[in-house]
């Protein structure tokens, strides 16, 4: 018998017949170089080296080409390259740039098929998703960031491209990642080094064929293939300003802790867990195609996945057989087949790890529900798979799988869904289906995580930021938000320039960029405090004064003032040698203290009107300038400064407060444009439990004027005042009880920084910390950090100038005290 169905049984069946996409050219592509590639570094192509690597093709296992590994040395030439290339482009008008940007958008587009049938190839997704969405969107993110460089100068006026940019990207989504990391860096005027995951380096080597072929000056994109050795090499150039990174969370600690104490940025975009949580009114018929699009998209390969399925109990069996029908008819194969829903999984070591995982789900009492059909025999496919009964702390539950396995788990109320939604280490994503609009929108703010979608998952656009909260990682991509993350503040650039201590002007220049200086890290500074810009000018005004009182402070935690766990005080002298009083040293434990005061007092300060913290700060100010005299003597006792420099820093201290107070309702948030019939909502969100730990140049500013912004966002504070600022602090805390904040909200634990510091950076329940110390304590936080991969940020504080915010400086604040969630709501049929 023949096995061909004749069309009468295809009329009754409506089986999918195959449709393969040819892959000749693509082949032939790679054939016409011999399928031997080396790294394109400063507009040209290497010899291919001696140490290389096979890619393969996933669906079959066979060879595809052989990439070259790249040396340390490749990575230096590379770097260099970008450096020398760094001024031309940082210079260039935004005009220029974003005409090349526009250029590699054409291109991409005018290559498409090529483009998605290699990606095919070479990662194993279906050509359906790399024809479709992945290539699509690449050609959009480099359109639409083609359009930021075009109007930069007027969107940030205030800021600068970085210098050499290191990207280090995964295999999930490899010319899609790229396009993600390069199109913002070159957009801002940095150069860039990137290295392409070494399962798929196909797409970004024919990227840099483009580049070659748009004219893109030598040096301004260069490509390093290789493993996580090349990338090693590249995180630890020194020429590098900034790693942008996507990848697991285990490299992304990696990265932090080599990064910590080297002034370079990093942006971290990691795993994730993330929830999909279906009420009970939800339309099931959509819930149905949103796990499809959820967890089976990409075969899993998903950092954001949607791979927890929350489902309302009363739902729960309906779903599960909904689901069971739809995974049955899931097409799984040969991904080049245009009508294949699933592909390959990326190789077989990624495959071990899914059915290892899922054993040890089975182990554990899970339910493993896979459909009748089997998935190809050769290559590397695994099946749709639906786990039940898991228990919430179970491994199929906690870890990231990264491949097609979903669990679903159910709940009872709205409340009950929100805790298991973030009942993860992760935060990425989460999806939440239900038609009840008032529902949705009380429960996405309340799920942490760097993006929400409402009745729809999966979607990604270059108008939007992507990126984590906790463990997932911190920066955005996409969006306002994403350019950001290319940029540093003017004056930045601006204080190498001045002596210390000297305030800059409102002037920008007048070309954008024209005050650039070499690229590279930020010189490290001695790890000592650079000069006190008040000290020097003391008058030895301090003589003759009526000596303080002597005082008793204590610590201030959860609204109350308390005693320090250890019964110890350190003692404050004046620059003058003169004992001025004593604080307590607080430790590991008052540090813990104050974390769980704050962490408690967090929800409501956050969740309370911008109105009323506004009115909170406003009040503070109003109490801080009824003790300016007191203030001001105690802060001339402290520093030595004259009286006139101790009344400024009392009047900037209220300035900060009411600056703050008016920005606390006008940070708004955006509405992307995402080209979908949604709004995307950009909402500033608190980070939540902030560490501060307080600049020694000014004991009072340093302290209120971190405390302002932080407030003002919604955060709630952990203060660690500078050694001497300690007794400045201590007598703000009737100032703090007078004023209206919440108890728990501020937590000041006096005591030596240096002991306190790697207490706060270490705290897993910190959400952040601003940390205004010298590059040695400040290596310190960003390696401390990586417990839960807390947002840091490093700021010498004796740079700034503080008694005057500079243009754009106000905002640089509220960035670092506010996480940007995007919520995605569909509206139409
Ligand atoms: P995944 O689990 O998605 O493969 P990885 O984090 O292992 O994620 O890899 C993501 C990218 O990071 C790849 O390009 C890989 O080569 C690179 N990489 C791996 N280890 C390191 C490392 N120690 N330093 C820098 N990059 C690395």
């Amino acid at each position: 018998m023949s096995s061909t169905p004749s069309v009468a049984d295809l009329f009754e069946t409506l089986d999918y017949g195959p449709a393969p996409e040819s892959a000749e050219r693509a082949r032939a592509w790679l054939e016409a170089r011999g399928g031997r590639f080396g790294h394109f570094i400063d507009g040209a192509w290497t010899e291919v080296g001696t140490d290389t690597f096979t890619t393969f093709n996933p669906a079959d296992g066979t060879a595809l080409a052989e990439v070259t590994q790249g040396s340390p040395e490749d990575v230096d030439r590379a770097v260099a390259a970008a450096k020398a290339a760094f001024r031309g482009w940082a210079r260039s008008s935004g005009h220029v740039r974003a005409r090349y940007l526009y250029a590699l958008g054409r291109q991409i587009q005018k290559h498409s098929r090529l483009f998605a049938v290699l990606e095919t190839l070479d990662n194993g997704k279906p050509i359906r998703e790399s024809r479709d969405l992945d290539i699509p969107l690449v050609a959009r993110h480099f359109h639409h960031h083609a359009g930021w460089a075009q109007i930069l100068g007027d969107a940030l006026p205030h800021h600068r491209p970085l210098g050499v940019v290191g990207q280090i990207i995964p295999w999930n989504f490899p010319l899609l990642m790229l396009a993600w990391k390069v199109a913002p860096a070159l957009a801002t005027g940095n150069t860039v080094v990137l290295k392409p995951a070494e399962f798929t380096s196909l797409t970004a080597l024919l990227f840099a064929r483009l580049c070659q072929g748009v004219g893109l000056p030598p040096g301004v994109v260069n490509i390093v293939t290789g493993d996580g050795r090349t990338g090693a090499a590249l995180v630890r150039h020194p020429d590098v300003a900034k790693i942008a990174f996507t990848g697991s969370t285990e490299v992304g600690r990696i990265i932090r802790r080599e990064t910590a104490g080297s002034g370079k940025r990093i942006s971290l975009e990691l795993g994730g867990k993330s929830p999909f949580v279906v009420f009970d009114d939800a339309d099931l018929d959509s819930v149905v195609e949103g796990v499809v699009d959820a967890i089976w998209f990409n075969q899993g390969q998903v950092c954001c996945a949607g791979s927890r399925i929350l489902v309302h109990e009363g739902t729960a069996a309906l779903l599960e057989n909904r689901l069971r029908a739809r995974m049955e008819k899931l097409r799984m194969g040969d991904p080049l087949d245009k009508a294949v829903d699933m592909g390959a999984i990326i190789a077989p070591v990624q495959l071990e790890q899914i059915q290892k995982l899922v054993e040890q789900g089975r182990a554990e009492g899970a339910t493993i529900w896979q459909p009748s059909w089997s998935p190809p025999r050769e290559g590397s496919f695994y099946p749709p798979t639906l786990c039940t009964g898991v228990e919430p702390s179970g491994t199929l539950a906690q870890v990231e799988i990264f491949g097609p396995v979903v669990v679903l788990m159910t709940f009872r109320t709205p409340a009950e869904a929100v805790e298991m939604a973030n009942d993860t280490r992760y935060g990425l994503a989460a999806s939440v289906w239900t038609e009840n609009v008032n529902l949705a929108l009380d429960v996405a703010p309340k799920i942490r995580a760097g993006t929400v979608w409402l009745n729809c998952t999966n979607l990604f656009d270059a108008a939007s930021g992507f990126g984590g909260y906790r463990e997932s990682g911190f920066g955005r991509e996409g969006g306002i938000e994403g350019l950001r993350e290319y940029l540093k503040p003017a004056w930045e650039v601006e204080d190498r320039e001045r002596p210390a201590g000297v305030v800059a002007g409102a002037e920008v220049g007048e070309g954008l960029f024209a005050d650039l200086e070499e690229p590279g890290v930020p010189e490290g500074g001695s790890g000592e405090w650079e000069g006190n810009p008040v000290e020097g000018g003391g008058n030895g005004a301090a003589a003759g004064r009526t000596p303080p009182l002597d005082r008793t402070p204590k610590l201030f935690i959860g609204g109350k003032q308390v005693r320090p766990d250890e019964g110890y005080s350190l003692q404050i002298r004046g620059p003058d040698a003169r004992v001025l009083g004593e604080v307590p040293r607080g430790n590991r434990k008052d540090i813990r203290n104050a974390v769980e005061a704050a962490r408690g007092a967090q929800p409501r300060w956050g969740g309370a009107t911008a109105h009323l913290r506004s009115q909170v700060l406003y009040y503070l100010g109003e109490n801080l300038e009824a003790r300016a005299h007191d203030l001001a003597g105690l802060i001339q006792d402290v520093t030595g400064g004259n009286p006139d420099e101790a009344m400024a820093e009392v009047a900037a201290a209220v300035d900060r407060c009411f600056t703050f107070a008016a920005w606390a309702d006008k940070w708004d948030g955006r509405v992307h444009g995402t080209p979908f019939r949604n709004v995307t909502l950009a909402m500033p969100e608190p980070l939540g439990v902030l560490g501060i730990v307080c600049t020694d140049a000014f004991p009072l500013l340093g302290l209120v004027g971190t405390l302002a912004p932080v407030l003002s966002m919604g955060n709630a504070v952990v203060a660690v005042p500078s050694r001497s600022g300690g007794l400045v602090a201590s007598s703000l805390y009737s100032v703090l009880e007078t004023s209206d904040i919440p108890d728990g909200v501020v937590n000041l634990v006096t005591g030596e920084p240096d002991e306190l510091t790697p207490v706060l950076a270490g705290h897993d329940d910190v959400d952040g910390l601003w940390h205004f110390g010298g590059p040695a304590a400040g290596e310190v936080v960003e390696r401390l950090s990586v417990g839960n991969m807390k947002r840091t940020w490093v700021a010498r504080g004796a740079r700034r100038p503080w008694i005057t915010l500079r243009p754009g400086e106000a905002q640089e604040f509220l960035e670092q005290a506010t996480q940007i969630k995007n919520i995605w709501v569909p509206y139409g049929e």
